[in-house]
């Protein structure tokens, strides 16, 4: 199948060609005819898929027609509205508008949070008819009304899943209250479990579920991999692969951003080219180390889950999780970004006694148990502290300025720590990392049998988007979801 065959106007099809693009890819060859019918869309796709350009090129085609020259910005209303949950993302997806309609007069502006926000009300004095925005940005554009959304035609949420995870939901039901009835809604997201079901349910109208494994399954392509070590030694651990195995370019999961930038500065310390990516750092800092990375200039890049998402790097060869993720989807996310464009990748998770728990869960999500690789000697046995994170005081909390999205997931993260500590929980496996004392003895995977299919904790009791939209943006727990949708092995007509 050929672009052109897509019904796409010229305009379109140079700027793909100019792209090296030629067919479209499995969520390209469903997306856009139906977005070009004006039907709307759930698309079940990961980054990777060529999900920005299925939504992208029909939305430019779409709105091609009420493009106008005129410099009043009264003919340039905002018509177009796409909405992703990270910085980076919505960079990525608003670059990808501008490079596809790059022969077409719509204007395009990018709204983000981070960063001033007077140049970004300065772009939209002018007027423009597509808007690439996170949530809490665009929020507080609306409260300073320098936005309007009331001629909007189109409605896109990107990696809607991940919008829910990060605590989204609430300004997401008060956008969508502040947008026209009639319009075309597209959502796309990695994953679908019942509460994006939920949301979809209460604003699009009978969609159409387009579902599209990811170009290379991760299962096909990554290696996984588990070092049980004490994390004292996890330090010691990862310098010493990078090392020995000749690693050039690795992407490093810990799950809070005070672990991220201490552990990439005794990386450097080690002599390794490291950088960290997290929602502390300002945006332009965070493209830098992107960049640098891409490009081979640093070697390692030490990611949190959050600043991590929407990155795509096509023949990342390792992922390492020197903290592994505290809930199984993550994991599944996390290893996505590996493996891809048919070049095989490993994921190798370095996995504490304190976190065998989660180890247990993803396992069982994956359905076989990760092989466990043997602890190296590791030289001198040096034991760097392992990062952590410190509980913050009542006062810092009570005086705590809005919390970010990454602070909003590191506050539920400690809370759940703080939990499994006080309910005192039994570990599931048997520790086999290390030579530093090991935990007492442990029952063999108690609850755990790799025989069944993974079943998700029951879940929290339903809410509906009014209830929710009423509540303060507490940090969301993220819902189990579907693995069959996880793995992109369902397949789903209609919703
Ligand atoms: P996405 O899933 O939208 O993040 O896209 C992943 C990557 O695929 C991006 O680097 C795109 O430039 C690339 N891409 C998108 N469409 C095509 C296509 N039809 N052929 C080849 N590459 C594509």
């Amino acid at each position: 199948m050929s672009f052109a065959s897509l019904n796409l106007a010229p305009e379109l099809l140079r700027a793909v060609l100019e792209q090296g693009y030629t067919e479209p890819t499995p969520i390209q060859a469903q997306a856009i005819p139906a977005i070009l019918n004006r039907m709307d869309i759930m698309g079940c796709a990961q980054t990777g898929t060529g999900k920005t350009a299925g939504f992208t090129l029909p939305l430019l085609q779409l709105l091609a027609p009420l493009a106008s020259t005129s410099t009043s910005p009264a003919k340039h209303p905002v018509r177009a509205l796409v909405l992703t949950p990270t910085r980076e993302l919505a960079a990525q997806v608003e670059e990808s508008v501008r490079t596809y309609g790059k022969y077409l007069p719509l204007r395009t502006a990018l709204l983000y949070g981070g960063v001033d926000i007077k140049p970004q009300i300065k772009s939209m004095q002018g007027g423009v008819e597509i808007v690439v925005a996170t949530p809490g940005r665009l929020l507080d554009h609306m409260e300073q009304k320098s936005v309007n959304l009331s001629q909007v035609q189109m409605l896109v949420l990107d990696e809607a899943d991940r919008m829910l995870d990060m605590g989204f939901m609430p300004a997401i039901t008060r956008i969508l209250a502040a947008l026209p009835p009639m319009r075309q809604n597209l959502l796309f997201s990695a994953t679908f479990s019942e509460e994006i079901k939920k949301l979809a349910s209460g604003f699009m109208r009978n969609p159409t579920m387009i579902e599209v494994a990811r170009r290379n399954a991760p299962a096909e392509l990554v290696t996984h991999q588990v070092y049980e070590v004490p994390a004292l030694k996890k330090h010691a651990l990862l310098a010493h692969l990078v090392k020995t195995r000749d690693m050039q370019q690795v992407l490093i999961f810990c799950r809070m951003k005070r672990d991220a930038d201490k552990l990439s500065r005794q990386l450097i310390r080690d002599g390794l080219s490291a950088t960290a990516i997290h929602g502390d750092r300002s945006q332009s800092e965070r493209s830098l180390a992107l960049d640098e990375f891409k490009t081979g200039k640093v070697k390692l890049l030490v990611a949190t889950d959050v600043a991590a998402r929407g990155i795509d790097i096509d023949q990342l060869p390792f992922v390492i999780n020197y903290e592994i993720p505290n809930t199984p989807e993550d994991y599944v996310h996390r290893i996505g970004r590996t493996g891809r464009a048919g070049s095989p990748g490993e994921a190798i998770s370095l996995v504490s006694p304190e976190e065998m728990d989660y180890l247990g869960s993803i396992e069982k999500l994956l359905k076989r148990q990760i092989p466990r690789l043997p602890l190296p000697l590791l030289g001198g046995d040096r034991e760097t502290r392992a990062p952590r994170e410190r509980e913050p005081s009542a006062v810092s909390r009570a005086a705590a300025p809005a919390l970010s999205e990454d602070e909003r997931r590191e506050r539920a993260e400690q809370r759940r720590v703080r939990e499994a500590k006080d309910s005192g929980r039994a570990r599931r496996a048997p520790y086999a990392g290390g030579s530093s004392t090991p935990p007492a003895p442990l029952p063999a995977y108690p609850h755990f049998d790799f025989s069944k299919p993974y079943e998700p904790p029951a879940k929290d009791a339903a809410h509906d988007v009014a209830a929710v939209a009423a509540k303060a943006p507490l940090p969301h727990r993220p819902q189990a979801r579907s693995i069959g949708a996880l793995l992109g092995r369902k397949k789903l007509d209609k919703v």
